[in-house]
């Protein structure tokens, strides 16, 4: 019996890549079928993340031309991550294997072959990793480098270059609905998972039509929302410092009592000052920090859900 894989691709506003895309995955799941690979109740799932343009009128299209495409849609913009774990939640029950991919064709379709033999061979989840990056800007190329780096150092296990192009068998996924966080970073889950991994290389493309939906401002709030949920690190560190500074200043005390005493000068006011300030400085960063922190457990103790499905496209049929 071969595996039912779905192809997960949450899409959000992608009403000029879908149509140039949608055929690529569905080509795909036909040749592994042809090559006995994967069985016939494979499917393509598409989630639309709330989006304001056509994105979902072509999903339900889509699913009644062939019955290989099928979707489901979100109440509202929810962010990718939620989208696609909203995406293999729904999969976790109908496949065996689930891949999951962006819809705008820079993560090359063709990997999918690889990924599927790495399970075949034993792997229940295999990360693909880009090999290059030289269609990104220069800029794309930078921030993402600085961000991996900046994630391993702040003690965040996530692999390198591996964006959200994964398989992952079934009991891979039904491990990770085990993890109930409201705050999700799937690149930092998925390892927590374990399983037998692997990893295949690809070379990311151009994105195909349409345009990023992540801009710097989100980029820069998804860095730091990979480090807060997942590492206490940030913390220790601003205690180490603590540490560092509270030992200066009491080298520093014990210089002015002796100067005090030896009465050789008054304290001036410009190292007062800026002694203040410094301080000010170092409170409000470390109450910052923290405040990240106790945002979060705000949010998880709350146990908002992840998700609202709004509707599905086996509703029209
Ligand atoms: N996406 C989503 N919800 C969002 C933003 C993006 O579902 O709020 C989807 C988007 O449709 C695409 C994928 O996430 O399939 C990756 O987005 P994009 O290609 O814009 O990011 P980039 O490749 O530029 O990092
Ligand atoms: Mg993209």
């Amino acid at each position: 019996m071969q595996p039912i894989l779905y192809i997960v691709i949450p899409c959000y506003n992608e009403q000029e890549v879908l149509p140039v895309t949608a055929p690529m995955f569905l080509q795909k799941i036909n040749d592994l079928y042809i090559d006995g690979k994967i069985s016939d109740q494979s499917r393509i799932l598409f989630v639309n993340d709330g989006s304001r343009d056509k994105t979902w009128d072509i999903i339900s299209e889509l699913s009644s031309l062939d019955e290989h495409y099928c979707g489901i849609s979100l109440s509202r913009n929810q962010g990718h991550q939620n989208a696609l774990l909203a995406g293999l939640m729904e999969a976790k029950e109908k496949c065996d294997i689930s891949i999951s991919v962006d819809c705008d064709g820079q993560d090359d379709i063709d990997a999918i072959d690889k990924m599927v033999d790495e399970y075949l061979s034993g792997s229940d989840i295999v990360y693909g990793v880009r090999s290059d990056r030289k269609t990104d800007t220069k800029f794309k190329r930078g921030t993402a480098q600085f961000f991996y780096k900046l994630m391993r150092a702040m003690g965040a296990d996530i692999v390198y270059n591996h964006a959200d192009y994964r398989l992952m068998s079934k009991r891979a996924l039904e491990t990770l609905a085990e993890f109930k966080e409201v705050n999700l970073f799937l690149r930092g889950l998925v390892p927590m998972v374990g399983f037998k991994y692997s990893s295949v290389e690809y070379s990311r493309k151009e994105r195909m039509a349409g345009e990023s939906k992540y801009p710097l401002k989100k980029m820069i709030s998804f860095a730091i929302n990979g480090i807060t949920s997942l590492s206490v690190k940030p913390i220790r560190l601003i205690t180490a410092f603590g540490f560092i500074v509270s030992a200066l200043s009491f080298i520093g005390i014990i210089w002015s009592i002796i100067t005090a005493l030896v009465g050789s000068s008054v304290a001036g006011w410009a190292s007062t000052v800026s002694i203040i300030c410094f301080f000010g400085g170092v409170q409000l960063l470390s109450l910052g920090v923290i405040g990240e922190y106790i945002g979060k457990i705000y949010l998880e103790v709350k146990g908002r859900p992840r998700y609202t499905i709004a509707q599905k496209t086996d509703d029209n049929k």
